[in-house]
């Protein structure tokens, strides 16, 4: 079994974009500016925000957090995403989700300006990413792709079944994976919540992607021996003994699959690391105004 160690990868991703950053510099050119928009005081939103911003600094970007209450209007909030859209210096913008009840989310998404979208959430990108044309891919598969590229897993004709169905997870890594690339070229299989034969899928499954939001629920017994397990759940469970009062799990029972598997993500420490480098590489592409992410 190896652990496929999102740290270390983000990590050389990032120092590469760094270098290229400076290069920008070096030629007098723009430097990618990323805005954030968070709303409201909802802890694990506030946890990523600031791990995003961080990681703009840490490379050389700019970065701009606009903090709303959660009782901001929704015609404010839209107004805002509006400003950005029309100002030159910002290349990227990413709305964290979810928002309060009160406010459209798709209204929202779907008045960022796509060249700006570097989320890759607008109907127009996500069209453009399942007629396989250049364009901004949903952070979190897109780093998972960057992932299984960084060591060299062979995909091909593999069996691949993900597990939930999300727009920002689910649906977007059943394309990619689905796609004729490297990697890629899987037979996917979609499951959600009214799949009936689940675990029964799961252990004719090659690769194993677990995008529900459910701590520990990818248990041994639903995965094939040798199987490559990649866990996108970030869970909080309650535990005394952190300072926090809890600690992250992800979607997979790690301790148990983690023998039976051939490769592996961790919580924390996989995908979360990997779903921050491709915004930043996606930033970097709508700031040289070439969305030609591919992967
Ligand atoms: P959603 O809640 O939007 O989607 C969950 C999906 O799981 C749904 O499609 C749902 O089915 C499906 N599901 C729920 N219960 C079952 C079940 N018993 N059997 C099969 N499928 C089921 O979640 P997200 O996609 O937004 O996020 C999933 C997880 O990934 C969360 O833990 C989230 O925190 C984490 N996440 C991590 C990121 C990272 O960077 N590492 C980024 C984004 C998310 P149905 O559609 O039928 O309701």
């Amino acid at each position: 079994m190896q652990i496929l160690d999102g740290k270390l990868v983000s990590k050389a991703i990032k120092d590469q974009i760094a270098v290229q950053v400076a290069e920008l510099k070096a030629q007098g050119k723009k430097i990618p500016h990323l805005a954030a928009i968070l709303v409201g005081n909802d802890g694990a939103s506030e946890t990523y925000v600031a791990s995003k911003v961080k990681s703009c600094a840490e490379i050389g970007y700019n970065s701009t957090l606009l903090r709303f209450d959660s009782q901001i209007s929704e015609k404010h909030l839209l107004d805002n995403i509006n400003m950005l859209n029309e100002n030159p210096d910002i290349d990227g913008i990413l709305v964290q989700l979810p928002l309060p009840k009160h406010i459209n989310e798709e209204l929202v998404i779907n008045t960022i300006d796509p060249s700006k979208d570097v989320d890759g959430f607008h109907p127009m990108n996500v069209g453009k990413m399942v007629s396989g044309l250049p364009t901004f891919i949903p952070a979190t598969p897109y780093g998972i792709m960057l992932m299984l590229e960084h060591y060299n897993i062979d995909t091909k004709g593999k069996h691949a079944v993900v597990i939930g169905r999300s727009h920002i997870v689910g649906t977007p890594m059943s394309i990619l994976l689905s796609r004729n690339s490297n990697p890629g070229n899987c037979t996917v299989t979609l499951t959600h919540s009214h799949t009936k034969n689940l675990k029964e899928l799961c252990l004719q499954a090659d690769i194993v992607v677990a995008a529900i939001g459910k701590p520990e629920f990818v248990t041994a017994d639903m995965v094939k021996e040798g199987a490559i397990v990649i866990d996108v759940g970030i869970n909080r469970i309650p535990d005394a003994s952190k300072k926090s009062g809890f600690r992250l799990v992800g979607d997979v029972k790690f301790d148990e699959v983690s023998p039976r598997s051939s490769y592996i993500t961790p919580v924390p420490g996989g995908v979360g690391p990997m779903t921050i480098a491709a915004l930043l590489k996606n930033t970097y592409h709508a700031a040289i105004g070439q969305k030609g992410n591919q992967n």
